[in-house]
């Protein structure tokens, strides 16, 4: 065929890994090693001489496949799969990170990153400076002469704050830094960070790339240079994803497009109908037409995701909807079919002391959705009651 695929149909057709029995899903190749036809054989495989699997931790056929269909998503020369968002995270950070460096990150953090960032990252004498995600000034004059990594999320968690890729990356890039950002809450069908000049999309495959809240794995894209360097990193650590993880993962990223597409839908509709409750104060989502960096958006992001933060009154008025809840699960899974409703002052973000907290936007009132795929109309049914 001589047109180019779309993403998506690559995502679904793309980078299988097909033995002689020619079976037509990807075959789950649940094995730890995998054999040689000879010595000769073997020393080539390690030597790279020849293109062959060896040992899971380092390489596995079904995980291969996962990560050829993630990079067609993501725009990416090559991804690599992990065993979780963190460790994911955690490779973005280590493989090219030395002591005596620093990092500048956005402030809007996933909880358990900034936990990463603060006990373990500065641990290791790496330093680090926490500026506002939207302000490009701050990251200007955070930069230091050992910055070497720039990091963050957007749109931020739960506010829906949009930071410019374009004018992070050159920004990074004049100063011999990397951009990283985590593509968790939009993935690859909201966002494509690398198209943006970031180098580094690393996301949370448990959320939307799962999408059904089944396995825990997570993933990096980025160009072979940058790929080939975090594999290494991945491999001497230890990080590898299961093979069955993997497989799970691949079916996940098949409906990958039909889910975000239906779901950033029904996100609009939900945020737009708190809009209109008098006991609401404020909606943030990013796809919202009156969005204040409405431009920016819609050169970024293919709508607005799939989380939506609103204000009420104080925790006693956050508390009572959460617990009134009948269609919402408690919990605070994003991205799945399923939608979740949270409390991030008292859960997400409970370890950040009340004034960093409130200097994040992050106050008792809100609450936080994360909209799925059940019929819209009973969602804001279900809200209806709650606050009732
Ligand atoms: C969940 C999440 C992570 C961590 O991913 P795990 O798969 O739970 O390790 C990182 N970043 C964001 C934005 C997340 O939502």
């Amino acid at each position: 065929m001589t047109k180019k695929l779309h993403p998506q149909t690559l995502a679904i057709r793309g980078g299988k890994e097909e033995t002689q029995y020619r079976e037509h899903n990807q075959a789950l190749f649940m094995t730890s090693s995998f054999m040689w036809e000879s010595a000769a054989h073997a020393a080539d495989l390690f030597s790279k001489k020849v293109k062959g699997f060896t040992y899971t931790r380092t390489a596995n056929p079904t995980t291969a496949a996962f990560e050829k269909r993630l990079a067609q998503l993501e725009g990416a020369e090559r991804a690599v799969a992990t065993s979780s968002g963190m460790s994911a995270i955690q490779a973005a950070f280590f493989t090219f990170l030395q002591a005596g460096d620093h990092i500048v990150s956005g402030r809007g953090l996933f909880g358990t990153t900034a936990g990463f960032i603060d006990t373990v990252v500065r641990k290791f004498g790496i330093e680090v400076s926490y500026v506002s995600t939207t302000d490009i000034g701050e990251w200007q004059a955070a930069i230091r002469p050992n910055t070497k990594l720039f990091f963050l999320e957007t749109p931020s968690n739960p506010l829906g704050e949009v930071a410019d890729l374009r004018a992070l990356a050159d920004l990074a890039h004049r100063h011999g830094a990397l951009l990283a950002v985590d593509n968790s809450l939009m993935s690859p069908y909201g966002q494509r960070p690398l198209e943006q000049g970031a180098d580094i999309s690393v996301q949370s495959a448990t959320k939307a790339l799962d999408g059904h809240g089944r396995v825990a794995g997570g993933v990096l894209a980025g160009s072979e240079a940058l790929m080939a360097q975090v594999a290494v990193y991945c491999n001497s650590c230890g990080l590898a994803i299961s093979p069955f993880n993997s497989w799970e993962l691949l079916s996940g990223i098949e409906t990958l497009s039909l889910r975000m597409e239906k779901q950033f839908a029904q996100a609009l509709a939900v945020a737009q109908w708190l809009q209109t409750q008098p006991q609401v104060k404020a909606v943030y989502y990013s796809g919202l037409p009156e969005h204040p960096q409405r431009e920016l958006v819609e050169r970024q992001q293919n709508g607005g995701g799939i989380v939506i933060g609103f204000e009420l009154e104080d925790q006693a008025a956050a508390w009572k909807v959460i617990d009134s809840v009948e269609v919402f699960s408690r919990t605070a899974n994003l991205g799945d079919v399923r939608s979740t409703i949270t409390h991030p002052w008292t859960t997400t973000h409970a370890r950040m002391s009340p004034e960093d907290k409130l200097a994040a936007g992050i106050t008792q009132g809100l609450v936080r959705l994360s909209v799925g795929l059940e019929v819209v109309e009973d969602l804001i049914d279900d809200l209806k009651q709650a606050f009732a």
